[in-house]
């Protein structure tokens, strides 16, 4: 699930963050202009979660008669499921109260049954033993009610009905009775839907059947094969334009992807509706083949602004190209696999986030993932708590989106970062495809244990410091440097972190890239005590050290001035690395620390015709060591292969050096 806020919601945000005492809450519970959600949200609360644990259900059939100009629903439903009791005689099921249940039959026999509090408590006419199954049909109508983000709505577009559901977390015994909790998975699921006959009914699994009832309504019969939880359960209801197009999977082999669309909106939507056969693609080759193959993929556009991952069947408010892209990986991760309980829901959004970096990583390059892990990055470090959701009674606390979704994402990052592309996206196959896990649910645990199995060595620091404990290291660097003779210098790194409530300190492995006159290395130090030094032993001088420089940690980091003994004692100017080059060289220069404050410094590149093409440095700088990248950023397009000088005039010293653009 992920919501999206439009510029008219964030304005409505402001209003009510301005005038109500709501403003110490989440923004994210006030995406939806409707206040009698809102009010029903505070209101949930959830005694009897989760669920009858003396049940197990292996199977919901829905059986729905819309009626929307009362805005009411007739259901029958009907639950298979078996004891896990020694002596099972009664169960309950999740059904709010605004429903009223007329009958509840078994076998053609009435059952006795009492619907009070949320729970519809069924006494059975036999008694069962552990395993022994059972079907219940539960016939009842009335207004669904609202909770969540909108459990249930009667709602419209551009003046037609449009009716949808989004059950997440705790929506689905709203509108249907069910064992409300994620952590017990139906083993297949239909959905029946009788509605206006202009409308269309689009829901999970495969469309086996409509039929055109006498009274002129129609009937949709969808049917899902695979394992499903509760609340991925849906229906989304419309005028709908519909469009197909399919994900190619072998030479002969296609799955179709079916998408409802708002008629308004059929021209906008073509865009985002063509590029999703490559991201089932992209998503495939790295987590493993789309997990419902032998039925479809779905696109169903409903009222809410984002959109919501129902299986094989996800529901958005536009086609937008992030949004379908995070839906659908939760195909993989929260649909496949799913949070055994919302304790753990970064296993399902920090894993979609995430996942919107790779498929832009995949489609559009490294250099936009590396901007939406910074993007990310900036909301993790507003996030407060521990990711592992300590209250799961307030829905905007296990939806928080700094913690939940950006911190969650940036976990994964991290954790690609220590172990490497292909061991993780092999942890992300393993974890997927795990048996127990697949198309089942799993914790923090599972995924930590599978993580640290493919990877061959312990993670618990990782997970306890970023999933269990709170916040982000903050480092103080400092560094210095000493001949230790035949053109090799010894670095002191200083390592120091700001003391933390939980954790005290991070432990990370960290990258540390070394600049010399000659080029870069790049070393990784494991820094697993609050205050250490390293020493390291590079060939050539030293110029600068970057800490973590290719991003690979959620921090705060303050390079502290290198000490004197790194000034230098003489102007220099440096050959430029590598040469020839393409696309980028570095050019190093050194102004020494006789040349008291700062002084005028110009480096300048002339073509072979002594043309001045370009001002690299044109400013007042002091005592220091420089590093200027030839071509500018962005500028590569605007030189040719060739010869090219680089002159540096600083304080009366002027040296003029060669380079060479290969490309
Ligand atoms: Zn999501």
């Amino acid at each position: 699930m992920k919501q999206k806020l439009s510029a008219s919601i964030i304005s409505f945000i402001f209003i009510i963050i301005s005038f109500s005492a709501f403003a110490q809450s989440s923004k994210e519970a006030l995406v939806k202009a409707d206040e009698q959600q809102f009010l029903t949200l505070q209101k949930i609360s959830h005694a009897d979660y989760p669920g009858d644990s003396t049940i197990d259900v292996t199977y919901y059939k829905l059986d729905l008669t819309l009626q929307y100009t009362q805005h009411n629903l007739i259901g029958a439903v009907t639950v298979n499921a078996k004891s896990k009791s020694a002596e099972l005689k009664a169960f309950f099921l999740d059904l709010q109260d605004p429903l009223n249940v007329d009958s509840v039959i078994s076998n053609g026999t009435k059952l006795s049954f009492i619907h009070s509090n949320a729970k519809l408590n069924i006494t059975l006419d036999t008694t069962l033993t552990p395993g022994e199954s059972f079907s219940v049909t539960v016939y009842y109508q009335g207004t669904p009610g609202l909770s969540g983000f909108g459990s249930f709505e009667f709602g419209s577009h551009n003046g037609y009905p449009a009716i949808w559901t989004l059950s997440e977390p705790y929506g689905a015994s709203d509108w249907f009775p069910c064992k409300d909790t994620p952590a017990d998975k139906a083993d297949s699921s239909d959905v029946w839907v009788t509605c206006n006959g202009s409308l269309i009914a689009a829901s999970n699994g495969i469309l086996r059947q409509v039929v055109n009832n006498p009274d002129g309504t129609k009937t949709y019969k969808w049917h899902n094969g695979y394992p499903i939880a509760q609340y991925l359960i849906s229906i989304a209801v419309s005028n709908y334009v519909q469009h197909t197009n399919f994900y190619k999977y072998t030479a002969t082999d296609s799955m179709p992807i079916m998408y409802f669309v708002y008629p308004e909106n059929d021209s906008t939507a073509l865009s985002g509706i063509s590029k999703v056969p490559n991201m089932i693609k992209i998503f495939s080759e790295r987590y493993g083949q789309y997990p419902f193959i032998r039925e479809k993929y779905g696109e169903a556009q409903f009222g809410w602004s984002g959109g919501m991952e129902h299986q094989t069947c996800t529901s958005l408010g536009s086609f937008d190209e992030d949004l379908e892209a995070h839906e659908l990986a939760h195909q993989w991760f929260g649909d496949k696999v799913t949070c055994a309980d919302w304790n753990d829901i970064w296993l399902n959004e920090g894993f979609a986030t995430y996942s919107e970096a790779v498929y832009f990583e995949a489609s559009q390059g490294k250099s936009v993932y590396d901007q939406m892990i910074s993007s990310d990055m900036q909301s993790a470090k507003a996030a407060k708590g521990s990711i592992y959701v300590t209250n799961i009674s307030d829905v905007n606390n296990i939806f928080n989106y700094n913690r939940s979704y950006a911190k969650g994402a940036v976990v994964l990052h991290m954790l690609r970062g220590i172990v490497g592309d292909s061991v993780f996206f092999k942890i992300l196959r393993t974890y997927n495809s795990a048996p127990g896990l697949a198309y089942g649910v799993a914790t923090t645990q599972d995924f930590e244990r599978i993580a640290e199995e493919v990877y061959g060595s312990s993670l618990s620091y990782f997970f306890d410091e970023w999933i269990y404990g709170e916040g982000f290291p903050s480092y103080n660097v400092d560094w210095s440097y000493s001949s230790a003779g035949n053109n090799t210098y010894k670095v002191i790194l200083n390592v120091n972190q700001a003391i933390g409530a939980d954790p005290a300190f991070f432990t990370m492995p960290v990258e540390v890239r070394v600049t010399t006159t000659t080029g870069d290395t790049t070393l990784t130090i494991l820094n697993d005590t609050q205050s250490q030094q390293f020493t390291l032993v590079v060939k050539n001088k030293p110029v600068f050290i970057t800490f973590d420089p290719n991003n690979l940690i959620l921090k705060n980091l303050n390079m502290l001035d290198t000490i004197d003994l790194t000034k230098p004692s003489a102007f220099s100017l440096e050959q430029n690395y590598p040469n020839p080059f393409n696309p980028t060289t570095n050019i190093i220069y050194s102004i020494p620390v006789q040349a008291k404050g700062y002084i005028p410094v110009k480096l300048i590149v002339y073509d072979l015709l002594g043309r001045q093409v370009a001002v690299l440095v044109d400013k007042k700088q002091s005592a220091g060591n420089y590093n200027v990248s030839f071509p500018p950023l962005n500028k590569f397009n605007e030189f040719a292969s060739g010869i090219y000088f680089y002159s540096l005039s600083a304080g009366g010293y002027k040296s003029v050096k060669k380079m060479i653009l290969l490309k």
